[in-house]
């Protein structure tokens, strides 16, 4: 080979990008380079499979940098299996490129690579494919049979609990966008958590001890939680004043629009989930909530739709957290 201007063969383009990229595993029987993978499931436990597509322009813009694009391809699809309370382990990568541009591909798979491995991902195979840039990873994992966590498990009085600190990411990509300008102590923070999220892999598989109910925070907290209540059979109400913001997006936005961005924007890959408040205390005492920062934001109720209150108020509320920055 002499350089980028030389045609990459796909052969070689996943030898030199994807053979090696995740985490080396010993239940990859045969990993990259056969017509399929073979993998071992552990006795005892159920397969966990979920996939999810990012299209350029539609999932991102396409001025992100590649290696966010493989971090957030692989990120989102932990969070599944996070909110799942499962262990991810196998993961397939099938790949659209308009171009075999050797930087993007070093970029991107140094990305997708770095995050597989902290969380001991094996990459076992995929496609690659030429086309409008596009990402589609099935993620596998496993959990102890009948122990998987579900949108559908919460009643009427359990607590409901939020990790991380929602609203950063929309408003990150806000600023990536150009829709929003934030002060420069702030921007660089939100604009990472839009482009680097952070799945809460051990938070879920502990959650499976005390939640009984869980999703994963993808489209906005106030329409996933209501998708939560809604599989559960029942209602929710969030109380306003204790929706956990960051400071930056404090500085950025200000409490109020702040609070209505956590509620409505995307991109969080948080968890939300629901516990028994029997267990509260227990939860609290084995999972800090300082430590592993989530943290109470209301409660299931029997009558059914999705509240927002303020001092006891019920608050109007639009779905949309667009229109902030149009
Ligand atoms: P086939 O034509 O049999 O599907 P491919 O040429 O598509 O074979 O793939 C060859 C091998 O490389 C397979 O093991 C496949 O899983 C793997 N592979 C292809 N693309 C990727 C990718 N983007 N990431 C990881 N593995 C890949
Ligand atoms: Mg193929």
């Amino acid at each position: 080979m002499h350089g980028a201007s030389m045609a990459l063969s796909e052969f070689e383009l996943i030898t030199r990008y994807f053979r090696t990229c995740g985490a080396q595993r010993r239940d990859v029987a045969l990993g990259v380079g056969d017509d399929a993978a073979l993998l071992e499931c552990p006795p005892g436990m159920q397969l966990v499979a979920t996939t999810d597509t990012l299209v350029a322009g539609v999932h991102f813009p396409t001025s992100a940098p590649a290696a966010s694009i493989g971090h957030r391809a692989l990120a989102v699809n932990l969070s599944d299996i996070a909110a799942m309370g499962a262990r991810p382990a196998w993961a397939l990568l099938a790949l659209t490129l308009p171009a075999a541009d050797e930087a993007w591909l070093t970029e991107f798979a140094a990305g997708f690579g770095s995050l597989a491995r902290a969380h001991e991902v094996a990459l076992a195979g995929g496609d690659t494919t030429r086309g409008p840039l596009t990402i589609t990873v099935q993620l596998l994992g496993h959990v102890p049979h009948g122990r998987a966590l579900t949108r559908a498990g919460g009643r009427a009085g359990d607590l409901l609990f939020v990790s991380g600190s929602p609203g950063d990411a929309g408003a990150g990509l806000a600023i990536e966008q150009g829709r929003l300008a934030a002060p420069p102590a702030a921007a660089p923070y939100l604009r990472e958590r839009f482009l680097l999220p952070t799945p809460r892999v051990a938070l879920g598989e502990r959650l499976r001890d005390y939640a009984r109910a869980c999703i994963d925070v993808s489209d906005g907290l106030l329409g996933d939680a209501a998708k939560l209540a809604a599989a559960s059979g029942v209602g929710l109400e969030i109380f306003f004043g204790e929706l956990p913001v960051s400071a930056p997006l404090l500085q950025a936005l200000g409490p109020d629009a702040a609070r209505e961005l956590a509620l409505t924007a995307g991109d969080d890959y948080e968890l939300l989930f629901a516990v028994d408040p029997a267990r509260a205390a227990e939860l609290e005492r084995e999972l800090p909530p300082a430590q592993w920062n989530y943290r109470q934001i209301g409660v299931l109720r029997a009558a059914p739709g999705a509240v927002v209150t303020r001092d006891g108020t019920v608050m109007e509320f639009s779905h949309s957290g667009y229109q902030h920055f149009a």
